[in-house]
């Protein structure tokens, strides 16, 4: 039996509590009483719970046992800011495919009304996020990052395999990279980072950083993808080698 899967909003080791949104739903549409069981992801756990009681806007749970889930897979993705409508799609196809994060970058043709109004839409991308983490009963829930210019992106303090999608790179593939470090790496399995243009493509400027920063250019095959294409294909050789 499939028990629909709600992200608590705090929880210890014996109980958890929904409020706001996912309390009023959980009321006013599943018409919720006590001893009705779900799903409680609680701390990157997933739990079986039962509603103790209900108060107010508040749905309070016991935490009966633990389920074993698949945590996300160890990928960031950079994300151009493009359109905001397929964003949002790739955002979905992110969190059900299993990303970790999305970092949205503003690229140098990332287009300048969206490039000002990203920070404004970080709040929804991380309720898309939480919805598609749910629907696809993942035991975490796809982090989305402030969106953050290219450069100060690249920048990073850690041990991380740093992947570019070049649509020019001819010699390696995504899949051939990954393999290839997944392999040297053996069990430690290194935090991933892939990086994905906007729909103008990355400038020769940018590909300098990239190189200065040692992210490696890897191709997804020989046709142009759109960006949240990309994005999805990128996700599903990741998946398959990761699985
Ligand atoms: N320069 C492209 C063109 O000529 O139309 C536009 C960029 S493409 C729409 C958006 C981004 O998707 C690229 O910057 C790259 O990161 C990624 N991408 C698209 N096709 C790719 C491919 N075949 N291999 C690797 N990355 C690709």
């Amino acid at each position: 039996m499939t028990r629909r899967r709600w992200i608590a909003d705090t929880w210890d080791e014996a109980t958890a509590s929904l409020a706001g949104g996912q309390a009023a739903h959980l009321i006013r549409v599943l018409r919720a009483q006590p001893g009705m069981e779900f799903d409680i992801v609680a701390g990157g756990r997933v739990f079986h719970g039962v509603i103790a009681g209900i108060s107010g806007d508040e749905v309070r749970f016991n935490l009966i046992a633990e389920v074993i889930a698949d945590p996300a897979l160890p990928v960031t993705l950079l994300l151009s800011i493009f359109k905001f409508d397929r964003m949002e799609w790739a955002i979905e196809k992110s969190a059900e495919l299993g990303a970790e994060r999305i970092a949205p970058v503003i690229a140098r043709r990332s287009e300048k009304h969206l490039a000002q109004s990203a920070a404004t839409r970080t709040e929804r991308w991380r309720r898309l996020a939480l919805e598609a983490s749910k629907q696809s009963r993942r035991s975490d829930v796809l982090q989305i990052d402030d969106p953050l210019p290219l450069r100060s992106a690249l920048r990073l303090e850690d041990q991380a395999l740093r992947l570019v999608l070049a649509e020019q790179e001819r010699s390696t593939t995504l899949h051939h990279a990954l393999s290839e470090a997944l392999a040297a790496a053996g069990d430690d399995v290194p935090a991933i980072r892939i990086a994905i243009g906007p729909e103008g493509g990355w400038t020769a400027e940018e590909e300098g950083y990239f190189d200065a920063e040692n992210w490696k250019p890897v191709s997804l095959g020989p046709r142009i993808l759109r960006v949240e294409t990309a994005a999805i294909a990128a996700m599903a050789v990741a998946a398959a080698l990761l699985e």
